[in-house]
């Protein structure tokens, strides 16, 4: 298997290359140059099949030898060894939870597989390699806890100033040793043009090994299947397929949904659930790609203003807007309906979702209007925790804080102060 930049001039890599280099040299994204069926057996027997065993299988291909058969089930073994539980939370809709494992958000199963990886691919590698990352959320804290230790690996994480969480910021900033955070004064946008730039810049590149840990990357955007096979696993009905509500933002997590049902996983509709940042619903309703300054939000780890993702989307599909919408629809919502939402919910059933999880939740509900026999579930991409205030301003409630969290809070809290000026940063890089 190799990968193909969807920008189309640059030369063709293999998954090593494509995980190292994070982007083509022509600033395209990779995407496979075929897209893999899964075995009919691994969807007849899902059942009855270990999540290390499904997952080894369904990545297996994509890896295509650059990894050691036992060296992957190594790495995919670490990658799921949390629960990634489907929750009933009413009669039509359940919750697929995906905030088990150590940062409390779906972003650390790709990155702890794409960490592995890199580990494993840059063992003899005698040049400093530095991740950049930028997090509008839960990006910075997973990438963070994936590469903490890793020996010969730096990793720089910017984010936004004040418009990420107290959990969030803390998971960032509170680790230390060679992760190293950046405070970035203004929005998710300029920290990740920041990154972009920084991957342009000769002189830099001179000087570090630079590789991308954002969704972006092969090794973190394809991991984001497995919990789709997981989810059909544990869906009772195989003859009524679930409709999948993906509370979306940079549209990696949805892409890799997308993925899995191409090649063979049983899945219903998808509905890509937006914040404010609607710039794909508009996109589906007028065929204009209008990307425009993020606007913040409850829901932050979504407030993207130029969904990276999408490319891959729409390349899934041939680029034939039709066909895209026969599998995909897109709502946006409003901060006052997400907290309606986590509201409502909480009083009828007692499941407290986050605001994540609650735009995807008012989507599939108002998809269920227009359709009243389906079934499906959301992605709860987080944990309410990560998100107290508002879930306080919602329920009226202060959530219970896991020990974890309070222990963390705890941490001293080691952040450098950057301007949203590439030349301020690149003279940064350059000091390092
Ligand atoms: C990152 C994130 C999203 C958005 O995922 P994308 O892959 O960027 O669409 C949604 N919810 C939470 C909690 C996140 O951290």
């Amino acid at each position: 298997m190799n990968y193909y930049s969807l920008n189309h001039q640059s030369p063709n890599v293999n998954f090593k290359e494509a995980a190292i280099r994070g982007q083509a040299p022509d600033k395209g994204l990779y995407f496979p140059e075929y897209l893999p069926q899964v075995d009919a057996t691994l969807v007849q027997n899902i059942e009855s099949l270990p999540e290390a065993e499904i997952v080894f299988r369904v990545i297996q291909p994509y890896v295509g030898g650059t990894l050691p058969d036992e060296v992957l089930f190594r790495i995919v073994s670490e990658t799921v060894n949390f629960p990634f539980p489907l929750v009933p939370v009413t009669e039509s809709i359940a919750s697929l939870e995906l905030f088990h494992g150590p940062t409390l958000a779906f972003k650390d199963v790709g990155a702890r597989f794409m960490s592995r990886c890199l580990g494993y691919f840059l063992k003899d590698e005698k040049k400093k390699v530095t991740v950049l990352v930028a997090t509008s959320g839960d990006t910075g804290g997973a990438v963070a806890s994936g590469f903490y230790g890793v020996e010969g690996v730096e990793v720089i994480i910017l984010y936004p100033k004040g418009r990420v969480s107290p959990v969030q910021e803390q998971q960032l900033t509170a680790l230390g040793k060679n992760i190293t955070a950046l405070e970035v004064e203004g929005s998710f946008d300029d920290c990740q043009s920041m990154v972009k730039l920084a991957f342009m810049d000769e002189l830099i590149n001179a000087k570090h090994l630079l590789t991308s840990a954002n969704s972006i990357n092969v090794a973190r955007w394809l991991p984001q299947q497995f919990y789709y096979f997981f989810a059909y696993k544990q869906w009772s009905d195989k003859t009524n397929p679930p409709v999948v509500t993906v509370p979306s933002g940079n549209f990696g997590n949805i892409c890799a949904g997308l993925l899995a049902k191409a090649t063979g996983l049983p899945l219903g509709p998808f509905i890509a659930a937006c914040n404010a940042n609607d710039i794909v619903p508009e996109f589906l309703q007028t065929a204009h790609w209008q990307p425009r300054k993020a606007v913040a939000t409850l829901s932050n780890a979504m407030d993207v203003g130029d969904p990276s993702n999408f490319v891959r989307i729409l390349q899934l599909f041939d680029r034939q807007l039709a066909q895209l919408k026969e599998h995909l629809s897109a709502e946006s919502v409003s901060d006052a309906e997400t907290l309606a939402t986590i509201k409502d919910v909480f009083e009828r059933t007692g499941y407290l979702l986050d605001p994540h999880g609650a735009v995807a939740f008012h989507a599939l509900e108002n998809y269920q209007v227009q359709h009243p026999h389906s079934k499906g579930f959301i992605l709860e991409t987080a944990h309410p925790v990560k998100f107290p205030d508002a879930v306080k301003q919602a329920t009226g409630t202060d959530i219970a804080i896991p020990e974890v969290v309070s222990t963390l809070m705890q941490q001293p809290k080691k952040a450098v102060a950057m301007q949203p000026d590439f030349a301020a940063f690149k003279e940064y890089l350059l000091s390092r």
